[in-house]
């Protein structure tokens, strides 16, 4: 099977800090939880309960309001506390519910009913995502109702499972793919009714081809069209700009019409599934727990709300004083400052790096050396529009074609902020 991969640039590289991808760990429930309005990259969910309210587990506590906004659920039951607030990158105030777990679950350790979907229409699917505030769970974190709504005219269309594991901090995607794996073909064929979708293509790291397999074989029972696409495991090949480029390349090779693609991962799929087939809103997020300051890294599955400071906790702690903690994968990953914020509905990784790993020299100058040019995908020029950017030239705008994908940082020898300042207030692509 031909393996399709973006032509030049990119990184492969390895992590012997990333948590072991064997099984997931369930972690402790949250005596605290701290539920923020706003969990995904848009506007924030207005509260619709008070300080001293009871809640339910999977209840509504912050209405979305307009596209771009996205419903927050309670994920265990109990009493709001107080609410708190703190700063965020980019400047603005994130607020949040601290709910302390009371009372009986309603769903936790109770059989599961399940509720077919088959004679739902697509708008029926869709009012059902929102209202259980699916989100893209491993992307940019759009509401998924507010991607359905944008591709609804838009013919054909594919949706596109997105199982690229260039990056080995995907591991808590990777687990969930494995474990759940008739939820996440479920949901790709839920999401296609709801999506009004002409075919499946599941794309696949092609060191994965058996899980992919395993995937179609699960799809292929229903009459949807679907296929394997196995593209490279090279960094940034899940990168919208990349995934792309190959999937063309795919599609002409096997005289396909793709027409317009629609690309959830993994995660969000699985969410969907829970979301129609259950009525379960997410509780729940797939955590790679990891890094080198961490005693005992593991993929864990965590109730969204649980404070990162207790995750750490169940992976034994630290072994010595870390230099960074950060979500994400350490390639674009978000500092955090306060133990206390809590895993959300796009958190996959948490790290905990010593000084060795974070790399404790400071910024040099630029000596020219090249390397950056070598790894963008994009074929930019990395040294020249830092210098731009970085104020010797005033006019400078953030060079468009730039994706944010961070090859070029991760090699400069002179650890300067490529990527970051290169970008600006333009924000990452994914
Ligand atoms: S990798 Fe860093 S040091 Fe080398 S040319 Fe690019 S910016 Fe300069
Ligand atoms: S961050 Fe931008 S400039 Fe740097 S390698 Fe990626 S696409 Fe190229």
């Amino acid at each position: 099977m031909k393996i399709y991969s973006f032509p030049r640039g990119g990184l492969s590289f390895d992590d012997p800090t990333v948590p072991p991808r064997n099984c997931s760990v369930t972690a402790f429930l949250p005596g605290l939880s701290v539920i923020p309005f706003l969990q995904h990259t848009g506007t924030r969910a207005y509260p619709v309960v008070s300080v001293g309210d009871t809640v339910k587990e999977g209840m509504i506590i912050g209405r979305g309001h307009n596209s771009g906004s996205a419903n927050v659920h309670a994920t265990v039951p109990g009493r709001v506390i107080r609410t708190v607030s703190w700063q965020m990158a980019g400047g603005f105030t994130n607020e949040a519910l601290v709910i302390r777990m009371e009372g009986s679950f309603e769903r936790l350790g109770k059989r599961e009913e399940l509720f077919p979907w088959e004679s739902l229409s697509s708008y029926e699917l869709q009012r059902i995502i929102a209202e259980h505030g699916i989100v893209e769970m491993d992307g940019a974190g759009r509401p998924v109702s507010d991607m359905i709504s944008a591709l609804r005219n838009i013919k054909p269309l594919t949706l596109v499972v997105r199982c690229v594991f260039d990056d080995p901090w995907l591991a808590a995607d990777y687990v969930l793919c494995r474990e759940r794996l008739k939820a996440v073909a479920e949901g790709s064929l839920i999401m296609s009714r709801a999506g009004r979708v002409s075919r499946i293509v599941f794309a696949f790291s092609h060191n994965e081809k058996e899980l992919g397999e395993a995937l179609l074989a699960e799809v292929e029972k229903r009459d949807l069209p679907s296929s394997l696409a196995l593209v490279g495991s090279r960094y940034p090949q899940r990168n919208r700009r990349e995934l792309e480029l190959v999937l063309r390349n795919y599609e002409k090779k096997e005289a396909l019409e793709l027409g317009s693609l629609l690309i959830l991962g993994p995660a969000t799929l699985a969410a969907v599934y829970d979301a129609v087939k259950l009525k379960k809103p997410v509780l729940d997020r797939y955590v790679a727990v990891g890094g080198s300051a961490v005693k005992a890294p593991q993929v864990m599955k965590v109730r969204i709300g649980t404070r990162i400071s207790e995750i750490l906790a169940q992976c034994g702690g630290f072994i010595g004083e870390p230099r960074r903690i950060a979500t994400g994968s350490p390639l674009l990953g978000r500092t955090i400052y306060d133990l206390d914020e809590p895993v959300i509905k796009t958190s996959y990784a948490v790290f905990a790096m010593l000084g060795s790993q974070a790399g404790a020299s400071a910024e040099r100058n630029c000596i020219s050396c090249g390397e950056c040019r070598e790894v963008c995908p994009v074929g930019l020029d990395p040294e020249e529009l830092y210098k731009q950017s970085a104020g010797r030239e005033p006019a400078y705008t953030p060079a468009s074609e730039c994706h944010g994908c961070g090859c070029c940082e991760v090699v400069c020898p002179s650890r300067l902020p490529l990527s970051r300042v290169i970008l600006g207030d333009k924000g990452r692509e994914d």
